[in-house]
Parts: C-alpha cells; sequence; structure tokens
C-alpha cells in the first residue's frame, strides 16, 4: 500500500537517516547489543547526535516540534534493527513529558525537557503498572480504582506511596511519570499524574529484569517510600489527569503497533532474500505455489499493518478533525491499530518461520531474535486482552466494574 502521500520532504528524509543509521549501527551489531548495555547507550547517544531525542520537543525549548507521523516512522525503522532501542527511542523522545507539554505545566517542562533537548543521552520513565494488581492499574472498566500506589496532598507537596513492576528505564531514567490515585474510590475523578525526579528522597529501584527478548531496553520495578514532591508536578488535577491516562494509553499503544510493525517488515525482508536463494526441489524455496501464498500473506498483513499504524498518526497530528484524544471513539481507533498490529506481527513472524526451516531458531542466522521481539507487543500495556476492552467501548457502553 502506498502511504507516500501523507509524508512530507521532512518526514522521507527522517527515514531515509534513521533507515540507514540501523542498518549501518544496529542490524550488524544487534549480538553485542543485546550482551552488553554500553553499546546500547553508545547507539542512543548517536541518535540523540542525529537530533532524533530533541525531536519531539518544543521548539522553544530546543526541540524539534516533531509530528506523530515522523516519530512513528523513526520507531519503525528502529525495530527493524532492535525492539529494544526502538523501545528506549520512543520514550525518551517526549511520549512521557507529551502530557505536561500539551497541558503546558510551565513547572514540569522547566525542569524537566532542557534534558532531552541539550545533546546528551537522557532516559525517562512511564511508572504505571503496579507491582500489587499488575494489569489492573491499565484497565479502563476499573477507572481508577484498580491504581494501588496512591498520592496524598500534605501542604505543598504529594506524599507518593507504592511499587511499579517492570516500568521500562526504572533505575536509569531521570523523569517518572508516576501514575497514582488520591482515592481509588473517586474512580476517574482520583487518578493523578506526577512527575518525579530520580534524586526525590525514597524513590529506589530493583534489579533489572532478566528477560528473552528486548534485552537492549532496562526495565526495573520503580519503590515510592513517602516520595515527596511539589504539587506542581502533578500534570492537572482532577479529571483532566485521568483524560491524559487515557490519552497516554492511546500514545504507548501506537508507538508499540511502530515496533510490530518494524520488527514484522525486517522478518519479511529475512524471509524474501533467504527464500530467493535457498534451494528446494530444483528451485527457490520461493517460487514453489505454497511460499508464494506464505510471503503474499506476510506482505498483505504489512500493507494493512502500515496503513493502519499510518493513519493512526496522521490522526495524532490532525486532533482538530478528529477530536479530543481520550474520546472512548479516539481510544478505541489507537487501541484498534494496537492489538491488530501486535497479533498481525505474531502471526507474520511465526509463519515466515516455516519457510526457514532450522534457520528460523539459529543463533547464528538474524531471525530467532524477530521471533522473540514481535511477542511483547501482545503483553505489555495491559496485554490484548485489556486492550480490546478499550477497542469495545468506541462502540457501546461497556459496564465499569468499579
Ligand atoms: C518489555 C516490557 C516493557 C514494559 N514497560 C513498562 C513501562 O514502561 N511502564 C510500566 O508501567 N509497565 C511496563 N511493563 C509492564 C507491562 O505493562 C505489564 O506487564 C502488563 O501491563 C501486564 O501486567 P502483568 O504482567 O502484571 O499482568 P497481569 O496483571 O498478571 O495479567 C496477566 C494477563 O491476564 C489478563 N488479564 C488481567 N486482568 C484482566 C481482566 N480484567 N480481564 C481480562 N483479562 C485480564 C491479561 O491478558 C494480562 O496480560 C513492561 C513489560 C514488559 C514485558
Amino acid at each position: 500500500m502506498n502511504l507516500e502521500h501523507l509524508l512530507t520532504d521532512e518526514d522521507r528524509q527522517i527515514r531515509e537517516t534513521v533507515r540507514d543509521f540501523t542498518k549501518k549501527e544496529i542490524i550488524p551489531n544487534t549480538k553485542n547489543l543485546e550482551a552488553d548495555y554500553s553499546q546500547v547507550e553508545k547507539v542512543h547517544q548517536k541518535l540523540v547526535d542525529l537530533g532524533i531525542q530533541a525531536l519531539g520537543y518544543p521548539a522553544d525549548y530546543g526541540g524539534g516540534d516533531g509530528t506523530n507521523t515522523a516519530l512513528g516512522i523513526i520507531c519503525e525503522e528502529l525495530a527493524k534493527g532492535d525492539g529494544g532501542i526502538s523501545l528506549s527511542a520512543g520514550i525518551n523522545w517526549g511520549i512521557i513529558l507529551k502530557p505536561a507539554i500539551v497541558v503546558k505545566n510551565k513547572t514540569v517542562m522547566d525542569r524537566f525537557v532542557p534534558s532531552f533537548c541539550g545533546g546528551k543521552l537522557a532516559y525517562a520513565c512511564l511508572s504505571m503498572t503496579d507491582e500489587a494488581g499488575g494489569a489492573d492499574s491499565e484497565n479502563p472498566l476499573l477507572a481508577g480504582a484498580g491504581i494501588k500506589t496512591t498520592a496524598r496532598l500534605e501542604g505543598d507537596e504529594y506524599v507518593i506511596n507504592g511499587s511499579k513492576a517492570w516500568p521500562t528505564h526504572g533505575g536509569i531514567a531521570e523523569c517518572y511519570l508516576t501514575i497514582c490515585t488520591t482515592d481509588p474510590k473517586a474512580g476517574d475523578e482520583g487518578v493523578a499524574l506526577i512527575y518525579v525526579p530520580k534524586d526525590a528522597p525514597g524513590l529506589s529501584f530493583g534489579k533489572p529484569e532478566k528477560k528473552m527478548l528486548f534485552k537492549t531496553s532496562v526495565n526495573s520495578a520503580v519503590h515510592y517510600d513517602n516520595v515527596r514532591v511539589p504539587k506542581e508536578y502533578r500534570l492537572a488535577g482532577p479529571g483532566m489527569d485521568a483524560n491524559f491516562y487515557h490519552f497516554l494509553e492511546s500514545g504507548t499503544g501506537w508507538h508499540s503497533a511502530t515496533m510490530s510493525l518494524g520488527i514484522a517488515e525486517r522478518a519479511f525482508e529475512i524471509v524474501l532474500d533467504y527464500t530467493g536463494t535457498r534451494q528446494g526441489g530444483f528451485k527457490p524455496v520461493r517460487q514453489h505455489s505454497m511460499a508464494a501464498g506464505i510471503l503474499a500473506d506476510m506482505a498483505i498483513g504489512l500493507d494493512m499493518m502500515r496503513a493502519s499504524i499510518y493513519n493512526l498518526s496522521c490522526m495524532m497530528d490532525h486532533l482538530d478533525v478528529y477530536g479530543s484524544p481520550w474520546s472512548p471513539t479516539f481510544i478505541s481507533k489507537a487501541a484498534a491499530t494496537r492489538v491488530f498490529a501486535s497479533d498481525m506481527a505474531v502471526a507474520i513472524v511465526n509463519k515466515g518461520a516455516e519457510l526457514l526451516g532450522s534457520m528460523a531458531i539459529s543463533e547464528d542466522f538474524p531471525y530467532e531474535k524477530c521471533l522473540r521481539d514481535a511477542k511483547v507487543t501482545q503483553l505489555w500495556l495491559g496485554g490484548q486482552q485489556i486492550c480490546r476492552y478499550r477497542v469495545a467501548r468506541g462502540y457501546y457502553d461497556l459496564k465499569n466494574w468499579a
């Protein structure tokens, strides 16, 4: 499917730059990168040098005012090389601070944005999944009642208590967007989004999780023990914070979908290439009709993913047309894109493996990484089940349980 008409010349230039970067700096080094995090940091610093980290931030702060379309393309291209690097880049360039930028919370922007625009690598973190309750904190049907981390206003400060499991960049980020509740019984009115600096007393971190995929991104628990931050570090206040929480769920779902796409595109490239030379039945494998059918299905899936994701990027860039990004309709479309992209990526990668035989799982061949990386996009952010609730809520009044 041709979506070039949706892109600007700048988008195309960014795509070429990041595609080239991925081919030269990531794809030939994936094994080293997975084994040694200091190598990953060097790759991130090179992305900073290319202006990628600052791209999503406002020009007033030295950022690039980049569009979601451009940012989506960057994540897609990076994910062709490595999902974890794509994940980190997307989180650092602005997803976490975007809500503060949109509501113009100047205290938060002045405190945190400059680090991301100053030419040095900086990490941000979405501290959301509660250790107790897991996906409950991400379940829209619980309307905030599933959030276990609490925030209590004392004078001019919020006091935060709780523990988050698996946040990406836990322990290495300098800014933690923490999803809390001021009162679980108040539902969405109790949801509080509070930015916490790494040096806040009472903040501590668990050991990095050991995982079979996305080894190039760090996940560690984040613990809050009477952590105090100025009340101005809360995003916006009751009601609006919940709206932005739902908006964030769309934004992170969109980001997840761009990674699914990049991983599946890389899988297709590998299978197309390998089956063009590997012989079976006296001809290249891809010349067999059964192989052609599988390759065609992979290509169809990729086209549909790309259409759905680029459409969502454009919707996010044209809120004047598509309305509030936290409306059930908007969230439903974003969730549908995420669910479809994750399921399709896993299907594409699994099916493609059948055309590679033993090489699909060889550690000396690049495909096993696609098999590993694709799976996580179905598991995070509440998983596919919770995400489907978001889709359904765009069409009917799926009841809250809280
Ligand atoms: C690589 C990686 C990166 C991550 N990054 C972050 C991050 O940056 N920030 C962050 O906060 N978290 C992050 N997470 C955590 C992730 O978002 C959670 O693991 C995920 O939301 C599911 O929570 P859980 O593992 O506790 O699953 P559980 O809560 O134990 O749920 C298990 C499964 O049960 C099902 N389920 C649960 N409740 C329901 C229900 N009500 N209805 C139907 N089905 C249900 C779902 O399918 C769910 O996947 C990350 C995880 C991974 C693996």
